[in-house]
């Protein structure tokens, strides 16, 4: 169950982790599912309102949540995952993370950001048992072939 990303989501998300640093960044993934593929067809960044620990924690608001399903339901476009940035960690879910994952059915995206710099960005899915995070592959929208 690869996600697919555009050329241009992965640019936003790693230019939203560098702007951010040295705190962490976080948005969401909107787009539709084609069979069990994830199809991101917009990135919607929002604003960490923690006060304390925003260098490795992030909280979204949930009227920002709200607000971001009623727009993604107005263009036929579903809430399927959140991005988040690990500034000098790397892009791997962390204990916090496994905890705080809202929905198993989601992908979850870490960009890492090493001295301000975007590096590795890898997606993972939360296991339905919540035991765990797999790494899931991304395929950028050059690779991509829709089923005819
Ligand atoms: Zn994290």
């Amino acid at each position: 169950m690869p996600i697919h990303l555009q050329p241009e989501h992965v640019a936003a998300i790693r230019a939203h982790g560098e702007r951010t640093y040295p705190e962490e960044c976080g948005g969401l993934l909107l787009g539709i599912l084609e069979g069990d593929d994830q199809i991101v067809r917009e990135i919607m960044p929002l604003d960490n309102i923690r006060n304390d620990s925003r260098h490795n924690r992030v909280e979204l608001s949930p009227l920002d949540y709200a607000r971001a399903e009623r727009e993604a339901g107005r263009r036929n476009l579903g809430v399927w995952g959140y991005y988040h940035s690990h500034p000098d960690h790397p892009a791997v879910p962390s204990s916090f993370d496994l905890e705080h994952a809202p929905f198993t059915e989601w992908s979850y995206l870490i960009v890492s950001i090493r001295d301000g710099k975007a590096a590795d960005l890898r997606a993972w899915s939360l296991r339905t048992d919540r035991s765990q995070f797999d790494e899931k592959t991304i395929v950028t929208a050059s690779q991509y072939k829709p089923t005819p």
